[in-house]
């Protein structure tokens, strides 16, 4: 890693940050099931003299008063996800996930551990404005921001940007990456049920084969890609199942086929529900059988708020140095800061943890996933500049 100070981040914080982390990753709690990391926020944040709530079930909401209370800006939030993944660590840690079946193989044990060691640089040394604190649950379903949403976090006092950073591990360490604008796509899944009329394989003249219905649908639905949308614009659509009985002699009444959409723009985004279920029940019906769809909606696409990159890009520069802040490429895939960024400007930005020398090169989602835990104070000395330079 480049040399990078952190002056504001002490030894004890770093120490403090460290064995959060460490004892979050070791109890990793999957969606709404977090109490055990909702009890920590709140217990460390108690320490701290900053009085957390509840909220969306097993989040926390706190605020951290400015220097200035007469500030006249819309309150900043800095948010940090807390959920863990259904799968198992194969790291040789010493604190790795004693829970079998679940494992923190995104980060978001980091990022709760840095937003508790920007609430204490905040407390001890306040910035130009209060700073509104949002421990999020459940972001791997897509669905924690909506419920924190719809439990008032952007309310009273009313926020007027966000923004949240997110581990990565395909940046190296000590560099920031920022997406100036669209930055993670919406994510959209579906469920087709492709049926024919089933019946002896080798009489193929009286029966409606699903499966020869389904390679048809599954061909055409690369048109949407190649032929239905703007060349500018950036879509996937990708079948990931085809699901039928098993056998040698017997077609099967029906197909299943499962699969996922990538949009950025929210007409893209109609654009492609609408093709897809006119493809899949037109070419169904001129082939003799019919189709079942269950398009849903997941997770919005999370847009950044050019002026908002500004702030968080600036704030990254004075920790990590200008070399080390750069212009990232928008991402195909999902996150749900994307709903906070549909009610108020913000950023969500990617800060490298990369270190192939630690073992931290496997992805996200993996379960060799590693952190450089040198992360750590470098991703709390950038959310404290952050609500500096906000306020400034
Ligand atoms: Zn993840
Ligand atoms: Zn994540």
């Amino acid at each position: 890693m480049p040399k990078i100070k952190t002056p504001l981040v002490t030894k004890d914080l770093k120490t403090k940050v460290l064995r959060i982390r460490r004892q979050i990753h070791q109890y990793p709690e999957l969606q709404f099931e977090e109490k055990k990391t909702q009890k920590l926020i709140l217990d460390e944040l108690k320490i701290i003299g900053i009085k957390g709530r509840k909220i969306a079930r097993t989040g926390v909401v706190a605020m951290v008063p400015g220097r200035d209370s007469s500030s006249k800006k819309k309150v900043l939030m800095l948010r940090a996800d807390m959920d863990a993944l259904p799968m198992d660590e194969d790291t040789d840690l010493e604190f790795k996930s004693k829970i079998k079946g679940k494992a923190h193989a995104c980060g978001h044990d980091t990022h709760v551990a840095m937003l508790i060691g920007a609430a204490e640089l905040l407390k001890r040394k306040p910035v130009g404005g209060p700073v509104k604190l949002c421990f999020q649950p459940a972001e791997e379903a897509g669905v924690g921001a909506q419920v924190m949403i719809d439990d008032g976090v952007l309310d009273n006092p009313d926020v007027g940007a966000a923004f949240g950073i997110h581990v990565w591990a395909g940046i190296p360490i000590g560099k920031m990456g920022i997406v100036l604008g669209p930055c993670m796509a919406a994510v959209d899944e579906f469920d087709i049920t492709i049926k024919g009329k089933g019946g002896h394989a080798a009489y193929p003249h009286v029966i409606v084969d699903p499966i020869y219905i389904s390679s048809q649908v599954i061909s055409a639905l690369q048109s949407v890609v190649s032929r239905n949308f703007d060349p500018i614009d950036t879509c996937v659509v990708t079948v990931t199942s085809v699901n039928s009985a098993i056998s040698y002699n017997i077609t099967p009444p029906e197909v299943k086929l499962q699969g996922t959409c990538r949009t950025f723009s929210d007409e893209g985004r109609k654009l492609v529900k609408k093709r897809l279920i006119q493809i899949v029940n037109g070419t169904s019906r001129t082939l003799g059988g019919s189709a079942e769809i269950d398009f849903r909606q997941m997770i919005a696409s999370t847009i950044n708020d050019k002026k908002m990159c500004e702030v968080l890009w600036k704030a990254s520069e004075t920790v990590l140095g200008r070399k080390n802040v750069f212009e990232d490429k928008p991402m195909m895939g999902g996150e749900d800061m994307g709903l906070y960024l549909r009610e108020v400007p913000g950023c969500f930005g990617f800060l490298g943890m990369k270190n192939p020398k630690k073992g931290s090169d496997a992805m996200h989602h993996h379960p060799l996933f590693k952190v450089d835990e040198d992360v750590l104070p470098l991703g709390v000395e950038i959310l404290y500049r952050t609500a500096e330079r906000y306020y400034s």
